[in-house]
């Protein structure tokens, strides 16, 4: 078999088969293909497609590209949420919390930036000593110990996604519902876990524009997910503007402490409880998804959230004080207020633009060796439908360095809409569920 004959067919638009694409990963994950052969095949898989076969393969494939994890010595269930990445977006670091002190245990996996959204564990990179690399030891007794641990993929755990994640990050392919399906899929059921909940964003700053395809997306890891045994809901939830009221990593953590202590913007705390309350469901820890949102605001209200997001930090190495005491997270040397330049209402927000602004800023990868700036990002005062007088901030641009801070002044200013009259709709925060219906009790125990 020749790499160069796979992409070339892929390219020309002919079905690959299961033996070609486990050679593609395999030798890829070994070191024995190199990174440009790779990206030339994910191009011709963005723009060809796969058949539903192909992405079973390639799905398949990348969860055995290293370990499937074993949960049985711990008693409950184990659930995780998996978002596609959006602006502003920090649910994990609410609702792991939310739902490991319910009772239930979350072993999450996460990414880091990709494109233009932020990666959770970036985010958490900005906690002083915070450490995302445990080996699967401590990720174990991490999890054991207080029901939640936040790590990358370890060279055992959906090492192929690993490795094709950060290579699509930097060749623009990772817009392509095929890719997105099997990278999240592939590590998200290496998991072991018996339940997943996906966040699928739709709108300006999802990598799904339009809602069709980000319900394509969703049907797709939903129906991967439950031919493999397990219970997946999708969420195809709304990104036509940033989710709460910042982006940027310390920024971001600090905007999750706030609803984990009850405060914090309304939509991303609905989304907190929501996504928590399906997890919950999904977990069997409440008998509705109802029950599960009453469940997921009395872990904030209680405190207990909180608590636990302080022990995961201690167990993972960082500094627990900072969620009593934020101010210790990195914070940018200047900040620039962007202003409105009209009386009127935000009427849309180009919010892919806004993502892009924090990259320029230093929040994100150009290349894949790229260090980040975790203390720059942005704040965000206005959302659609909101008033706004003419000079009054719509958004503040944390900064480090001077001479990145013009593309970002103008990425951010392009991006707001004024219009005289508001929108005459506002749009939902959760458009859809995905695969409610399909959800049985008692698959697959572990
Ligand atoms: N999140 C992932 O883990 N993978 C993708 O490809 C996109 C979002």
């Amino acid at each position: 078999m020749r790499v160069i004959d796979i992409i070339r067919k892929k390219r020309d638009c002919e079905e690959l088969t299961r033996e070609e694409i486990a050679f593609l990963v395999d030798g890829y994950t070994r070191n024995e293909i190199p990174d440009y052969q790779i990206s030339a095949w994910l191009m011709a898989v963005w723009l060809r497609g796969m058949t539903r076969t192909e992405l079973t393969a390639l799905t398949e494939t990348m969860l055995y590209s290293g370990d499937v994890l074993d949960w049985s010595s711990l008693p409950g269930k184990k659930v995780d949420k998996h978002s596609t990445g959006g602006v502003g977006d920090k649910t994990s670091l609410v609702l792991a919390p939310i739902v490991a002190a319910a009772g239930l245990f979350v072993p999450m996996i996460s990414g880091r930036g990709l494109g233009h959204s932020g990666g959770t564990l970036d985010k958490l990179e900005s906690i002083p000593g915070f450490n995302v690399n445990l080996s699967l030891a401590d990720f174990r007794r991490v999890l054991r110990e207080c029901g939640l641990a936040l790590i990358g993929q370890t060279a055992e755990i959906a090492p192929a996604d690993k490795k094709m994640y950060s290579l699509r990050d930097v060749t623009s392919t990772v817009d392509s519902p095929n890719l997105i399906c099997a990278s999240i899929m592939s590590k998200k059921l290496a998991e072991g876990i018996s339940a997943l909940v996906l966040d699928v964003k739709t709108g300006s700053g999802a990598f799904m524009k339009k809602q069709e395809d980000a319900v394509h997306l969703a049907e797709l890891m939903v129906e991967t997910g439950q031919r493999m045994g397990k219970k997946v809901v999708a969420l195809i939830t709304d990104m036509d503007q940033p989710l709460g009221q910042t982006a940027g990593h310390s920024l971001e953590v600090i905007e999750s402490i706030e609803v984990l202590n009850g405060r914090g913007p309304q939509d991303l705390r609905t989304l907190c409880i929501e996504l928590s309350a399906w997890m919950l469901f999904l977990g069997e820890r409440t008998t509705s998804v109802d029950e599960g949102k009453s469940l997921a605001a009395e872990m904030i209200t209680s405190g207990l959230a909180k608590d636990k997001f302080r022990e995961v930090i201690r167990l993972q190495g960082g500094d627990p004080s900072v969620v009593d005491q934020p101010a210790k997270l990195p914070r940018a040397k200047s900040t620039f207020e962007v202003k409105s330049p009209a009386n009127g209402y935000i009427s849309a927000i180009q919010c892919e633009n806004l993502g892009i602004a924090c990259n320029v800023l230093g929040g994100g990868r150009e290349r894949k060796e790229d260090t980040i700036d975790h203390a720059v990002g942005l704040s965000f005062h206005k959302k659609i439908g909101d008033n706004v007088a003419k000079h009054e901030p719509l958004a503040t641009i944390h900064y480090n360095v001077e001479t990145r801070l013009a593309e970002a002044k103008e990425l951010v200013q392009g991006s707001y809409r004024i219009a005289a009259e508001p929108p005459c709709e506002q749009s939902k925060l959760v458009k859809r569920v995905i695969g409610a219906s399909q959800v049985v009790a008692g698959s697959d125990e572990r």
